[in-house]
Formats: structure tokens, C-alpha cells, sequence
């Protein structure tokens, strides 16, 4: 549209855009970038893109905060703002295909080609926004199923619904403890929906699908790391035939907890292993930008960095 007054051109994108991008952040060598996207009633979000050699991950937000209230997640920490629209979500990913497509990262793909929710929020408390979105990713933006990640923290009856839609996307159970005395001291939720009946949705989920499922684990130094903990999680690994994904904790403002030193978090994996289960360990992407879970909007919030406005479109 060059052909139309700037003027009009920015006041289109505003009306057409639901963010102002109000921070924009790279780390590890240009490979990891944040953004801090601003809607115009003041809720703040976060996307990160990680660039890898055969695939550009996009992470997303589903909500402004989150009501579940992980005692771990700087995201739980700071409380429930709204629910996105469907829009808002998949504004994150033309936001991020743009950007790709004119700073691409080098001997990664030009386009985001994973999308996983696992930004700001629970994907299956927002059930139906999240579900819209997902269509309008397969069906207008021409993603696929596959290379989608809805991760939840247990809302079971989501997991059921997702089960039943369409679209062959995949689940990620963010699990972090194998008894539910621990669980529900990580997880309020747990408390609602215990670790016997999310395995249990969870193997329906597979039944169904015919998609592995992934069990997420943020580890945390002296709460979730010792050897019960890693022969648990493989045996719910290996009755679920789930991929266990093993996560650092990245530290949060509102918390004490630490992630364990290097050599106790690989061995803990060697444990897991061990016991029989498929398990890697995910990279900490972005740890000097607060790449976790709601740590910049917190950042932002606590008016610890000089927040920068930005114009409000992506630069086409
Ligand atoms: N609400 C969903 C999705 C968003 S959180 C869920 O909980 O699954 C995405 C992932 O980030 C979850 O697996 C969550 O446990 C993890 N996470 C949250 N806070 C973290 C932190 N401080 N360090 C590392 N991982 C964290
Ligand atoms: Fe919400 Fe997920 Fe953070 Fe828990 S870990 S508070 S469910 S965003």
C-alpha cells in the first residue's frame, strides 16, 4: 500500500493491528528474539522466536497472565490480566512471519515452521480463542497440525476437547512432579485434576490422535530433581510412551527457587534415561533477555527498563 499517504497507512495498521510492540530484545548471537507486545488497553504480552538448522520455533501467548498461579512461572506469579482473542494470538505469528521474512535468521528457515504455546498463559483455559486460532493457522496461514504444540498445565477437560477437534496437533503436559503431594504444591491445579487422570486424558489424547505426547519438566534445585522424582516421571513416561522434555528453571523475580548446577540437571536426565524413558534436555534459550515464561512483561512492569515505544505495525 506505498501508494497511500504514511498518515493513512499508520492509522490502517492501527486500526488493523492489535499490538504496539513496545520491546524488542536478541540474544544468543541473534538466533533468540523477544518480543513485548502492548494492546491498546494496556494488557502486555510476549513472543519468542528461537531460530535452529531445520526449524524456526515460534513461541506464543494465549492470555495476558494466567490465573493457575505455578508457584515457579513469573507469568503465575503476577496473576490473571484477560484472555486473547484469536486475532491477538495469531497476530504473534504474522508479527513473527514478517519480521522472518525481512530479517531472516541466517541457516535457519525464513518462517516460523513450529508454533508451540508456551508464552504467557494456559492454552485450554481459553478454549475457544485458542482453537480459532489454531484453525486460522492450518486453514489461512497453511501451517501444519504437526508442527503445532498446544502445552498445558492439566486442564483436563481441554485435553479431552482437543482430542476430539480436527487437526492432528500436538499436546505437551507440563508434569514438573511425579506424586501428587509435590505436584500440588508446584501446581495449584493439580489439586482440581490429579496426575493419575491427566495420564489417563492423556492416553486418550494419543489413542485418539495417534500423536505422542510430551511431558514438560521444569526443574528446580532441591524440589524436583532427586532420583524418586526421575524414576517416577519414566514410569509415567513409559506407560504413556511420552517424550520427556527436561527444562532448567529459569529463575523468577517473586521466587526462591534455583535451577540445579549443570551436573545435577544432567544427572538427572541420566536418571530418567536410565529408568527407561526418552528424554532431552531443552536448551535455556534467551536466559540474559528473561526468555521464560512472563519475565519481561514483569520486567516491564516493574519499570526496571526504560520501556521503548515502537510503531504499532510490523514492518512489511
Ligand atoms: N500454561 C501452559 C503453557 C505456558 S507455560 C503450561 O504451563 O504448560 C510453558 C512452559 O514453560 C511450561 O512447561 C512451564 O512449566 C514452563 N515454565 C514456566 N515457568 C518457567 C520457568 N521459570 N523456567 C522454566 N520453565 C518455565
Ligand atoms: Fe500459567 Fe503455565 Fe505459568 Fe502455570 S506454568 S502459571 S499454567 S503459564
Amino acid at each position: 500500500m506505498t501508494d497511500l499517504p504514511e498518515e493513512v497507512r499508520d492509522r490502517l495498521a492501527e486500526r488493523l493491528w492489535p499490538f504496539a510492540v513496545e520491546q524488542t530484545q536478541a540474544a544468543d548471537r541473534g538466533r533468540t528474539v523477544k518480543w513485548l507486545f502492548r494492546a491498546p488497553d494496556g494488557a502486555a504480552i510476549e513472543a519468542v522466536l528461537m531460530g535452529y538448522r531445520r526449524r524456526t520455533t515460534l513461541c506464543i501467548s494465549s492470555q495476558a497472565g494466567c490465573a493457575m498461579g505455578c508457584t515457579f512461572c513469573a507469568t503465575g506469579q503476577f496473576g490473571f490480566e484477560r484472555h486473547l482473542n484469536a486475532g491477538e494470538i495469531v497476530a504473534q505469528v504474522a508479527y513473527a512471519a514478517a519480521h522472518l521474512a525481512a530479517h531472516p535468521i541466517p541457516g535457519s528457515p525464513d518462517r516460523p515452521t513450529n508454533v508451540v504455546f508456551m508464552g504467557m498463559g494456559e492454552p485450554l483455559a481459553n478454549y475457544e480463542q485458542v482453537r480459532e486460532a489454531i484453525r486460522l493457522m492450518i486453514e489461512e496461514m497453511g501451517m501444519s497440525g504437526r508442527s503445532i504444540t498446544v502445552s498445558t498445565v492439566g486442564v483436563l477437560p481441554g485435553i479431552l476437547r482437543l482430542a476430539d477437534e480436527p487437526w492432528p496437533v500436538r499436546l505437551a503436559l507440563s508434569l514438573h512432579a511425579a506424586d501428587d503431594e509435590l505436584r500440588s504444591r508446584l501446581v495449584p491445579l493439580n489439586r482440581r485434576y490429579p496426575i493419575e487422570d491427566l495420564v489417563a486424558a492423556a492416553a486418550h489424547f494419543r489413542e485418539r490422535r495417534g500423536r505422542r505426547v510430551s511431558l514438560e519438566w521444569t526443574l528446580i534445585d532441591g524440589v524436583n530433581d532427586d532420583a524418586d522424582q526421575a524414576r517416577g516421571l519414566a514410569a509415567i513416561a513409559r506407560d504413556l510412551r511420552a517424550h520427556v522434555n527436561v527444562i532448567a528453571l529459569n529463575p523468577t523475580p517473586l521466587s526462591p527457587d534455583r535451577p540445579p548446577p549443570g551436573e545435577r540437571v544432567r544427572r538427572f536426565v541420566a536418571w530418567v534415561e536410565a529408568a527407561g524413558a526418552n528424554v532431552t534436555l531443552r536448551d535455556t534459550r534467551g536466559r540474559d533477555i528473561d526468555a521464560a515464561c512472563g519475565q519481561l512483561r514483569a520486567r516491564a512492569a516493574g519499570g526496571q527498563d526504560g520501556a521503548e515505544s515502537r510503531p504499532a505495525a510490523p514492518s512489511k
